[in-house]
């Protein structure tokens, strides 16, 4: 069989000896599919040859040739970049001291054979390096590949990033729009509130002066309707002004300063002096702390909850007391009384604006008291709810940050 022919693209030998009879013996002794033959009789055609051959895996060098001889070729090989790492085996009819071959060419692996050549010691050597070769050739691919997997990756990367950044810029712009339309309709709801007031004013005069006129000389189903209108408009006017104090939360609410909370509840109490004693309730609250908050809203939430809670009274005297409790970031208050409770599936829905359990009959009220609570609380940075259950009572919730700063 013949050595394989050189091939662009597949791993060579590069046989270097002046005595052609020399190559040919080589040529055969080497002969095999694994790799291709590359001959050169010079050490100016082995320079030319690698100039030609990308894949020279080991040079076989004869040292002993005219002109220029296999030390002198070797170190022109090893001047050029590309070639520094070649390995070369140096064929000798003498022995070679070693010193001759670390002179000048240390770089990339070296060997040396004499002659007479052992055919089995230089086949197995050259499979070292055809090993080692193919081992380096692997690698390469690996890194190649690994190179174009980072590529990959960090383009998807960048991708998903200037993705994050546009969805944020949108999330930016939206919140800028939410926020400005929240604003204008909170502006609306104020105005249309605010300004609905007047007429409002003059409906229910006259119709109270129409009532007080006219009340003998109608007939009874006209002094009826007129109460009904009456009534109407006043229950409209109540509606108005829980929207009116709804809107005015963010838009027209007090910065925040130290409040005493035990003053507040005092000053509430005062406030609901006829309701209590009406009810007989007794209340009680007692070492209540001084938060960061707006002073008139404060005292409206706790308004709002102690007046409900005398309001949803069971037929037991009402018991009610206020307590808070110190935690880590905030304050949690606490506000318990003995009513008619409500159903755990409804205490969520009882925040929402007009969301009301009984018919004005039964107990009068608009449904915008606990959700101005819910507002003011949002505006405060904390969380209230409540925990009831049907004749059992009910308690409202309410948390406070201690870091609060001036809004
Ligand atoms: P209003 O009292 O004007 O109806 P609120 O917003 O203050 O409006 O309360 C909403 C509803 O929550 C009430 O209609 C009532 O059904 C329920 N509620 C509020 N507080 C209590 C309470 N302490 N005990 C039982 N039910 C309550």
């Amino acid at each position: 069989m013949k050595a394989k022919k050189p091939e662009q693209n597949r791993q060579n030998i590069l046989l270097v000896d002046d005595k052609e009879s020399n190559l040919l013996t080589m040529e055969a002794l080497l002969e095999s599919s694994d790799y291709g033959i590359i001959k050169a009789d010079s050490g100016p055609k082995a320079l030319k040859q690698l100039l030609e051959n990308d894949y020279v895996f080991l040079i076989i060098l004869d040292v002993q040739m005219p002109v220029i001889d296999g030390f002198e070729t070797a170190k022109l090989i090893r001047k050029r970049e590309k070639n520094r790492y070649i390995p070369i085996i140096f064929v000798s009819a003498e022995k070679i001291e070693e010193k001759d071959i670390f002179h000048g060419y240390a770089l990339g692996a070296f060997d040396y054979l004499t002659k007479p050549i052992n055919p089995e010691i230089l086949k197995s050597k050259v499979n070292v390096f055809l090993s080692l070769y193919q081992f380096k050739q692997d690698l390469g691919t690996a890194y190649e590949q690994l190179q174009q997997e980072i590529v990959v990756r960090r383009k998807a990367e960048e991708k998903v990033l200037a993705m994050n950044e546009e969805l944020e810029l949108r999330i930016t712009e939206r919140t800028k729009s939410l926020k400005k339309s929240n604003e204008r309709l909170q502006e609306f709801a104020y105005v249309a509130s605010h300004d609905l007031q007047e007429p409002l004013r003059m409906v229910i005069n006259y119709m109270q002066l129409l009532e007080k006129k006219y009340k003998k000389n109608l007939d009874e189903t006209a002094d009826q309707y007129i109460h009904f209108a009456v009534d109407g408009a006043k229950r409209m006017q109540k509606l108005i002004q829980g929207l009116l104090a709804l809107s005015r939360i963010d838009s027209r609410g007090e910065p925040f300063e130290a409040v005493d909370c035990d003053e507040t509840v005092g000053q509430v109490l005062k406030q609901l002096k006829t309701k209590i004693s009406e009810s007989k309730a007794s209340i009680k609250y007692k070492y209540l702390p001084s938060v960061v908050a707006d002073r008139m809203q404060l005292g409206q939430l706790f308004q709002n909850i102690i007046e409900n809670a005398l309001k949803y009274r069971s037929n037991k005297k009402p018991q009610i007391s206020v307590s808070a409790e110190s935690k880590k970031h905030e304050w949690l208050f606490s506000i318990t009384d003995n009513g008619i409770g409500i159903d755990p599936i409804q205490t969520k829905q009882i925040f929402a604006i007009f969301k009301r359990l009984h018919s004005k009959k039964s107990y009068p009220g608009t449904g915008i008291g606990l959700a101005i609570c819910d507002r003011i609380i949002e505006r405060h940075g904390g969380k209230i709810w409540v925990e009831s259950n049907p004749n059992e009572g009910s308690t409202f919730f309410f948390t406070i940050p201690k870091t609060n700063e001036s809004a």
